[in-house]
Order: structure tokens, then sequence, then C-alpha cells
């Protein structure tokens, strides 16, 4: 993946919006590697634990918010209890879904669905669909 640092994106507002939202300290997290170590996802995953903190220190928001990382982490937390800085890694992961969840993207008008499509659909698509509206 080609990157291109620049002021802007280092100081974009989404570096602190995922500290806000997760509470963590991201700047504390000194890239051990410890988290993905113990994850048990990462075979899935597009960009590791530690490199999820690393982008979001950096405010690459357009990665992480493209990344399927986001959505393969299971929230088991192994990687908060194995981080040696404290940090708790999966509300990271947890704050950037939230982000993303907020600008309503993609939203399902589940009231305009057919009744043979409601069928069709699994029961976690409406209640995530759902939880767009609370989060
Ligand atoms: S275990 Fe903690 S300090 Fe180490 S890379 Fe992961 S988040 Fe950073
Ligand atoms: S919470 Fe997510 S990122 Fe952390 S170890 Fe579990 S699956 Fe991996």
């Amino acid at each position: 993946m080609n990157i291109v640092l620049s002021r802007q994106i280092i100081h974009d507002p989404f570096v602190s919006k995922v500290e806000e939202l997760s509470g963590q300290n991201l700047l504390a997290c000194y890239q051990c590697g410890k988290c993905s170590a113990g994850c048990p996802s990462i075979s899935q995953m597009d960009i590791l634990p530690n490199q999820v903190i690393r982008y979001a220190q950096i405010g690459l928001k357009d990665e992480l918010l493209a990344s399927r990382s986001i959505w393969i982490c299971a929230s088991c937390m192994t990687c908060d209890v194995r981080c040696p800085k404290g940090i708790n890694v999966a509300e990271v992961l947890e704050a950037i879904r939230l982000i993303l969840l907020r600008q309503r993207k993609d939203h399902v008008e589940v009231e305009e669905l057919s009744d043979a499509e409601k069928s069709d659909v699994p029961p976690i698509a409406l209640i995530s669909s759902m939880r767009k509206f609370t989060s």
C-alpha cells in the first residue's frame, strides 16, 4: 500500500475522534506487536491490530475505514490484556467501526425490503442495520 503522509492527514480530526470514542491514548503505543501476536483473527485481516494503532496515530482515515480488519475483529480483547502499555486495542477498532457506522453509508431501509428479501436477509444483517441508528 502506497501511503503519502502530509501535515493535513496527521492532524486530521479523525485522530482525536478515535481517541475520544475509544478513550485510548494512541501515542502510548510503541509498536511492540504483542497485540497482533496474540490475535486469533489476523489471518483474515488486511491491517494487523498494531498497524491499526499506527495508522490511527498518523491519521490514515481512508485506509482504516476501508479496512476489512475492523469487521473481522471479534472483540475478544486478547489484544487488550496483552498490551504492555495498557492500550485497549479492541476499543480502538470499535471506535473506527462507530465512525463509519455514524456516516450511515450503505444504510439499508428495512421497510423498503420486500417480504422475499427480508426472508433472505440473515438476522445479523438486520441487527447491524438497526445498530446504525443506535450507535
Ligand atoms: S501491544 Fe500495545 S504497545 Fe504493543 S503494538 Fe499493540 S497496542 Fe502498541
Ligand atoms: S479484540 Fe479483535 S484485534 Fe484484539 S485480539 Fe481479539 S480479534 Fe484480535
